[in-house]
């Protein structure tokens, strides 16, 4: 049986407060019961387990040729496209449109911030990482947490023809 707790195999009693034991670096020892006081060999199963989790933002690369081009500095993040971006140029349904593209990181991150004072509790739980990976900000979110338009936004290179 394992648990925090175990019965003296003479008499049944409980025995508890296992961990106050001298364990060192054993896995095994002897105790006696403190009902009893028959010796009993006592065994510590140790399970280990580990996690990692990101110490700031994780770097999130939006665009995979880009970052084939340019090299791991070149972190950018995505920005979503906003409005029906896919209308012709002349369709006036079309006016403050915007086709999907990425900033430079650190915009991304000062957008963050912005967005993250405007927000308490679970919105703000999104950190920047996992807005990123969710699609980033839109182009007018990004005007709006940034207090001016982006400065490093560049449309997706699927949709540059059309710009
Ligand atoms: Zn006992």
């Amino acid at each position: 049986m394992t648990a925090e707790s175990v019965q003296c195999p003479v008499c049944g009693e409980a025995q508890r407060d296992l961990w106050d034991y001298d364990w060192g670096t054993r896995e095994e020892l002897t105790a006696s019961c403190g009902s009893c006081n028959a010796q009993y060999t006592l065994i510590r199963h140790v399970s280990v387990s580990y996690e990692a989790r990101p110490i700031g933002p994780v770097a999130v690369v939006a665009d995979v040729d880009q970052a084939r081009a340019g090299g791991s500095d070149q972190r950018r993040a995505p920005v979503q496209g906003e409005g029906p971006y896919t209308l012709d140029h002349d369709d006036p349904r079309r006016a403050g449109a915007h086709y999907p593209g990425s900033v430079a990181w650190w915009e991304h991150a000062k957008a963050w911030e912005g967005y993250a004072q405007r927000f308490s509790g679970s919105a703000r739980d999104q950190d920047a990482a996992r807005i990123a990976q969710r699609g980033g900000f839109g182009y007018g979110e990004l005007t709006e947490y940034l207090g001016h338009e982006p400065e490093t936004w560049v449309i997706n290179p699927q949709f540059a023809d059309r710009q």
